[in-house]
């Protein structure tokens, strides 16, 4: 069993995340932190926007906060006021660009912010798959070209109305820049999907994820699909870099799978600059965690997935050639006896 095995092989600096995964179990009833402590504010919310009109059959007036919070509450599904299937946003092909308003953003730390922005319908769905990412596009007044970036959203796939972004702010980075200082009602043309690794429930027995900074966001799909299907038995293996520990995003959100899922998800993170009471990794992501944490290469059906800084792909895996070709594999990966057809780069 993959616990065991990396018990036995831990060094000691990971000792400690991985004691609490082995040892800590599921919450009661299989509730997260979130839903524990956060009922109170999900009540709050469904009273103010979705149960006062869900009883009056009507649904809960498209926050899907009000939603999900009623759904993990009672275990029943809310319909949705029209009943429509949902309309997809996104369809690609000949589409060309949609433009969207910015909905509401959120800080999550000294450069990084989440950007709602609503889709034409409050019904629609985004029309995303996993893996996949959505390309933005802005010309500024002084830019002879227009800048045109990849984002992977944050949102569930099937969440109705709105597509959210979790997005760092680079010092000279066109579209980052230009995203940080958009307020809501401004607009933002995006196009996609852009197909990235297609998942299918159980595709792997046991799939890695190798992240560094904002690369998180493809991964945390890929979490999402496998943890909110019940039928895909997939485990799972974070390893994520960051420079501090403010810069971890999504961590909150990894705790609660860790939590719920201790037999199938577990994290490991590395830190540049921690601070003195940092009880996990120090330094960058390298030969010996990932020889400690991840499955050897002879294990069947596993699939390391990469997404990060171009740093983080040359030690680790090596650069992707295009978006269309994945490149040579080489770095650690390489190193440790993977094979190429073990390895996405994102
Ligand atoms: C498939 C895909 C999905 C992505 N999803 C997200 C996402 O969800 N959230 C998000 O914030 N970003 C994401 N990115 C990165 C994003 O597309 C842009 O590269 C980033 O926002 C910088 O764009 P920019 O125009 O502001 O700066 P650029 O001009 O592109 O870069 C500014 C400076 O930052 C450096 N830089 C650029 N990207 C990175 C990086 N990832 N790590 C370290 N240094 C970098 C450049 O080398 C340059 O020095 C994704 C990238 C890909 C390929």
């Amino acid at each position: 069993m993959i616990a065991a095995r990396h018990l036995c092989r831990a060094t000691p600096r990971f000792q400690h995340s991985i004691r609490r995964y082995a040892t800590e179990g599921s919450s009661p009833a299989g509730m997260s932190k979130t839903v524990k402590y956060g009922g109170g504010a999900v009540v709050t919310l469904l009273a103010a926007f979705g149960v006062v009109r869900y009883s009056v059959g009507l649904p809960p007036d498209g926050s899907e906060e009000a939603r999900k919070g009623y759904e993990t509450l009672t275990g029943k599904k809310l319909g949705y006021a029209s009943d429509k299937p949902a309309k997809k946003t996104f369809t690609g092909g000949e589409q060309g660009w949609v433009d969207l308003k910015l909905e509401s953003v959120e800080e999550i730390n000294h450069n990084t912010k989440k950007f709602r922005f609503a889709l034409p319908d409050k019904d629609d769905v985004s029309g995303l798959e996993i893996a996949s990412a959505l390309l933005t596009k802005y010309k500024g007044p002084e830019m002879e070209k227009p800048v045109i970036r990849p984002y992977t959203p944050t949102s569930d796939e099937d969440a109705r109305g709105h597509i959210d972004f979790v997005i760092k702010r680079y010092p000279d980075g066109p579209m980052s820049e230009h995203l940080h200082s958009m307020e809501p009602p401004q607009r933002l043309d995006f196009k996609g999907p852009i197909p990235k690794y297609p998942w299918s429930p159980n595709k792997h027995d046991h799939i890695c994820l190798i992240a560094g900074g904002t690369g998180i966001t493809p991964m945390y799909q890929l979490c999402r699909a496998i943890f909110n299907n019940p039928s895909d038995k997939t485990k799972v293996t974070l390893v994520f870099g960051n420079i501090s520990e403010e810069d971890i995003l999504l961590k909150r959100e990894f705790e609660d799978l860790e939590n719920t899922y201790p037999q199938r998800f577990r994290a490991f993170y590395m830190l540049d600059k921690p601070a003195e009471k940092w009880m996990g990794g120090k330094g960058h992501i390298g030969v010996d965690l990932l020889k400690t944490v991840l499955p050897e290469p002879k294990v069947e059906n596993i699939k390391i997935f990469v997404c990060g800084p171009p740093g983080l792909y040359k030690a680790i895996s090596g650069m992707k050639k295009s978006p269309k070709d994945q490149g040579e594999l080489s770095g650690i990966l390489k190193e440790l006896g993977y094979s190429q057809d073990q390895v996405y780069k994102f």
